[in-house]
């Protein structure tokens, strides 16, 4: 599907909407969303792509739209600069280290249209329940309400807000230790005291009453 005309009319500083389809590995309405919200989120904090570690994301859930973010705004889950607090919502903080602004993009839901038609079909759909009709219907939905979220206006769709918080803090290189039940090498900072020994988290598991370092 070729949906790039949005990345094209904010201009070559954002990456296309095509680019996160790639990345995604296929285009809708949760991916449309986070793209529409990683823009909002540079604009508002008027910061290109980084490089580094100078703009940090905090995301409210682990859905779709968080891969259209990595794609535009460079927080990314390997850098330590995109932090998933999985809430289920569809929220997200940014936060620039460079000027100390932050916002909150909030997804506001009500303008979508068919909503419910939309979910009763999913279900049918993932359920194995529907028909090729009810199939086909349900992925030119899809289609037609990703279209609807790369173009509707920004203030139907979200809702931005400053805030005043201090972004997490940096991600730290941790050293690393070999754990003492099982032998691999593991981060320092995520390992655990199980009965004297410093050990993994899986290994923590399947001992008793572990504590934290
Ligand atoms: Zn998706
Ligand atoms: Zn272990």
């Amino acid at each position: 599907m070729c949906e790039n005309h949005e990345g094209a009319r904010h201009g070559p500083a954002y990456p296309a909407f095509d680019e996160c389809v790639r990345f995604h590995g296929h285009s809708c309405p949760g991916l449309a969303t986070g793209y529409r919200v990683a823009i909002a989120a540079m604009k508002a904090l008027s910061v290109n792509r980084p490089f580094d570690e100078e703009l940090v994301c905090v995301a409210e859930t682990d859905a779709c739209g968080v891969d259209a973010v990595q794609v535009v705004t460079g927080c990314t889950a390997g850098k330590g600069n995109l932090v998933i607090r999985d809430w289920g919502k569809h929220a997200f903080s940014f936060f620039s280290r460079d000027s100390g602004k932050a916002v909150r993009v909030l997804v506001k839901n009500s303008h979508i249209p068919g909503r419910s038609a939309m979910d009763d079909l999913r279900r049918k759909v993932f359920s194995g329940t529907a028909t090729p009709e009810e199939t086909a219907r349900f992925h030119a939905m899809m289609a037609e309400t990703t279209r609807s979220l790369l173009s509707v206006p920004e203030s139907d769709l979200l809702e931005i807000r400053e805030l005043a918080e201090k972004p997490p803090e940096k991600a730290r290189i941790f050293a690393s230790v070999v754990c003492e039940a099982c032998g691999e090498p593991v981060a320092d900072a995520r390992t655990r005291v199980v009965r004297g020994r410093r050990v993994c988290i899986p290994c923590s598991l399947a001992g008793e009453s572990p504590e934290r370092p």
